[in-house]
């Protein structure tokens, strides 16, 4: 098995929108896959037909693209082993169910669900939980318990039945998961599964692991939630006779508290979003934001969920896909659940925001910018993210660190007025205007040893002057370097934003 070719697979249920959680999941096993030179495969797991939601496969895949996760084969793609949808593959899953009870290991159960529910209540009556398994199986509608003829007319005259899987009595099912080593479960604590439902669709866990079989997957990289099932598939595998793959189970994405798992709820009530875009839910038409759509990068999103439950082993964090993928191993991929932290991903997305191109970044600024009514030009918009850039966390937050230098300050912080506009600043304001429109070279460096200059030689305060300067450029006391910021701005316009401010602030009493 060893030298089994290395196939992988994100098999998500179309029931809503893809958590990051799934994303997580989805990114592992394309780093698993990249890394082994093996393949990905994206497998739609749609038999549970009173889960569907409409929307969720067309977002899943949207997600994807968006994220850069590409698929080698899958619903999208095609392949060998198609189709990769579960409902078009439905015709061929009774065979399997039929295979099992064959083989004696599995059995037909008519039961009616208003049968089991008495059931379950008269347990409950008694303090007792019911459970279909093999002490229980023997009292039930069965083909365990019914002859061969009996269990044929029910068929023959078409009763409803399901196949369950007949549970071995006290067998010790012993499991190796690759991050969390051996896991063993007794048999008995375990129930007769439906594999195959009345409405002629197979259940998840015989679809998924006839899928996994057909489609020769070598490695089941998933969420924790799937690891009760594990004993399940296992047996499922011996049953059919069939090389089982090799199984992991990611650890749960926690809260920021760390108290219990990240659900699809917390997002939006905490601040921060939980799925990948924005998704609408088609029956509610209740909103929940999208990192996509809340200004995420997506390779800075994809980074920070690479680090969640994952570390390279030294101190590296910020990775291309490429990169992770040359990097990843499952052997470090933690057993406990990651904490989620907001902060973090906007760190992220503020490593790669510096990373960017000023050219990219401004392409991205620019229809902001004539949002704000401005026509600019692409190189001015470029040199302005330059200057400005180390200070947003998102495209988003560009104008707030920049829009002065677009448009001239319409006002001054009161507050900043009130502490350094100063009764010498007008005449110190005035001079400085006269020394600036001698100059010839506007330079940042020029105007800096220029200004600084004068400023020594007429032994004013250095703060005093900077201060109100930039006061009358920016309007407030933020923004880069402010000889960066007049050089840009130039010299015809530093001039006029000098007389416009003296004009306003006036000579202070
Ligand atoms: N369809 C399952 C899900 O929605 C797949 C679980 C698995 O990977 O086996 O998560």
């Amino acid at each position: 098995m060893s030298n089994r070719e290395i196939r992988v697979r994100f098999a998500p249920s179309p029931t809503g929108p893809l958590h990051i959680g799934g994303v997580r999941t989805a990114l592992y096993n394309y780093l698993f896959a990249k890394k082994n030179g093996g393949k990905f495969i994206l497998r739609i797991e749609d038999t549970d037909q009173t889960r569907f939601v409409s929307g969720a496969e067309e977002y899943i895949i949207e997600a994807f693209g968006w994220c850069g996760i590409r698929f080698d084969e899958g619903v999208t793609k095609g392949g060998k082993y198609g189709p990769y949808k579960q409902s078009e593959r439905k015709a061929m899953y009774s065979e399997y169910a039929e295979r099992l009870v064959a083989s004696g290991h599995a059995y037909y159960a008519f039961d009616t669900a208003e049968e089991l529910t008495t059931q379950r209540k008269n347990f409950e009556a008694e303090k007792k939980t019911f459970t279909y398994n093999a002490a229980e199986r023997k009292h039930l509608k069965n083909s365990l318990v019914f002859s061969k003829s009996e269990t044929q007319k029910l068929l023959q005259s078409g009763t409803p039945f399901v196949v369950r899987f007949k549970m071995p009595e006290d067998h010790v099912v012993r499991m190796h998961d690759l991050i969390r080593g051996e896991v063993i479960v007794n048999s008995n604590v375990l129930d007769d599964k439906v594999l195959f439902k009345s409405d002629g669709m197979p259940t998840y866990h015989l679809a998924n692991v006839v899928d996994d079989h057909l489609m020769k997957i070598s490695h089941v990289i998933r969420g924790e939630e799937w690891l009760p099932s594990l004993p399940l598939h296992v047996l499922l595998y011996e049953a059919f006779g069939w090389d089982a793959p090799q199984f992991a189970h990611l650890p749960l994405l926690l809260k920021p508290d760390g108290k219990g798992k990240l659900s699809k709820r917390d997002g939006d009530r905490l601040g921060f979003p939980v799925f990948p875009l924005q998704w609408t839910d088609p029956k509610t038409g209740e909103t929940s934001s999208g990192y996509r759509e809340s200004g995420y990068f997506p390779d800075a999103f994809v980074n920070m969920l690479a680090l969640l439950g994952w570390n390279p082993g030294d101190e590296r964090e910020v990775f291309s896909l490429e990169e992770m993928a040359e990097a990843f191993s499952i052997d470090r991929v933690g057993k406990s659940g990651s904490r989620f932290d907001p902060e973090k991903a906007k760190w992220f997305n503020h490593q790669y925001m510096q990373k960017k191109s000023n050219k990219e970044l401004a392409a991205q600024f620019l229809p902001l910018i004539e949002k704000e009514g401005v026509m600019a030009d692409m190189d001015y918009v470029e040199k302005v993210v330059g200057l400005v850039k180390e200070r947003a966390h998102f495209v988003h937050e560009l104008w707030e660190q920049s829009g002065f230098f677009f448009k001239a300050p319409a006002s001054f912080d009161p507050k900043a007025v009130k502490k350094r506009w100063k009764q010498a600043s007008y005449d110190q304001m005035m001079e400085l205007k006269e020394l600036l429109s001698g100059v010839g070279d506007f330079s940042s460096e020029n105007t800096e040893t220029v200004v600084k200059k004068w400023i020594e030689e007429k032994e004013y305060g250095m703060g005093a002057v900077m201060n109100a300067f930039r006061l009358l450029m920016v309007g407030a006391l933020k923004g880069p370097h402010l000889f960066d910021i007049i050089a840009l701005l130039g010299q015809e316009e530093t001039l006029r934003r000098l007389e416009i401010g003296l004009f306003e602030l006036g000579k202070k009493e």
